[in-house]
């Protein structure tokens, strides 16, 4: 019935079988925008299965991550904004993905044989309860939700054993004055999370981010609670050593009620690709998270949950920078596959 969709998971499944390419060793890592969980290692690369496309120069490996909405509504709700989300990442990067662009990704939305969106459940009802997964869609598809919160959060990377629906990106809508504000910071929001699903991290999250930021953990909302959670957990635990541990170990973050210090906790796993870019769309702005939101001006850097070494004060970004596209050129190289 559906010859299109058809088609591509067949090719994409024996893309996944013949090529194996990804080397996955974990699962279950999530980056949120407000919380991040990475309890292991996943590969970088987003959700892709590798087309070889014939180029008229040879065969070439393609990236191409699928997507379906969970229903018809969140559809409605979100479509708009995770479009424009993509066209932000391709004006990044350039397209379409060819040896010019120097990327090999391509995003699509699961479509049938008339050209008509295939929604990931049936029976949908929440995320808790989302019905069952249409059998027509490759189950390792992204699946977009739509939360009733200003709040959203998308798995990281590519894991091959994931359940369907196991990789996902929830959204809510960001309130605003004006529709339109609305919608650009929906935009925002959504192009954020598709670099979570492409496989980027926080840049304020790198290996060698302590060169250049200094992370104020203290005026992160809900550091005080968790230090103050040890205290009560964990007497033994002197306050520098819950000081020391709560912004290295997210085991121990988390289990203290840390949930935001979750997200500026170094991530050990990702080598940092490029210079550190104080323009990428992966940062957290100076005024994310932070406990008194209302206190952070100009002249009062030090209430800022970060600041930078050399400019304290971290703007929001709205789209993808070049070091963005760079790094997503690295890790989704155009390259051709020759002497096979
Ligand atoms: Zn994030």
């Amino acid at each position: 019935m559906f010859n299109f969709l058809v088609l591509i998971t067949l090719i994409l499944r024996l893309a996944f079988v013949g090529a194996a390419p990804w080397g996955i060793t974990h699962t279950n890592a999530t980056a949120h925008t407000n919380s991040t969980t990475h309890s292991a290692e996943v590969d970088k690369r987003g959700i892709a299965g590798t087309i070889e496309l014939t180029d008229i120069y040879g065969l070439v490996e393609m990236y191409v991550i699928p997507y379906c909405y969970a229903n018809p509504t969140t559809r409605q709700q979100l479509g708009y904004g995770f479009e424009a989300s993509i066209r932000q990442w391709m004006v990044a990067l350039g397209s379409p993905a060819s040896a010019q662009t120097q990327h090999a990704i391509s995003v699509y939305e699961t479509l049938d044989g008339q050209n008509q969106p295939v929604f990931c459940y049936s029976n949908y009802q929440s995320i808790e309860q989302p019905g069952t997964w249409n059998n027509g869609i490759w189950k390792l598809t992204l699946a977009i939700h739509y939360i009733q919160q200003w709040h959203a959060l998308a798995t990281l990377g590519f894991d091959p054993r994931q359940a369907p629906g196991g990789h996902h990106l929830y959204s809510g809508l960001v309130q605003g004055n004006t529709l339109r504000n609305a919608m650009i910071s929906l935009t925002h929001q959504l192009t954020h999370e598709l670099g979570h699903v492409f496989g980027l991290v926080h840049e304020h999250q790198r290996l060698d981010r302590d060169s250049q930021i200094h992370i104020n953990w203290d005026k992160i909302a809900g550091y005080r609670e968790a230090i103050a959670e040890t205290q009560r957990r964990v007497p033994a635990m002197t306050m520098q050593q819950a000081h020391d541990r709560l912004p290295t170990s997210e085991t121990f973050s988390r289990t203290m009620g840390s949930g935001a210090a979750v997200n500026y906790i170094i991530w050990p796993f990702n080598t940092p690709i490029g210079s550190y870019d104080f323009d990428s769309i992966m940062y957290y702005r100076s005024l994310s998270w932070a406990r008194n939101m209302q206190a952070c001006t100009p002249q009062n850097t030090q209430e800022y949950a970060i600041t930078g070494i050399s400019e304290a004060f971290i703007p929001a970004r709205l789209s993808p920078s070049q070091g963005d596209a760079y790094s997503l050129r690295t890790m989704y190289p155009y390259s051709l596959r020759t002497g096979q």
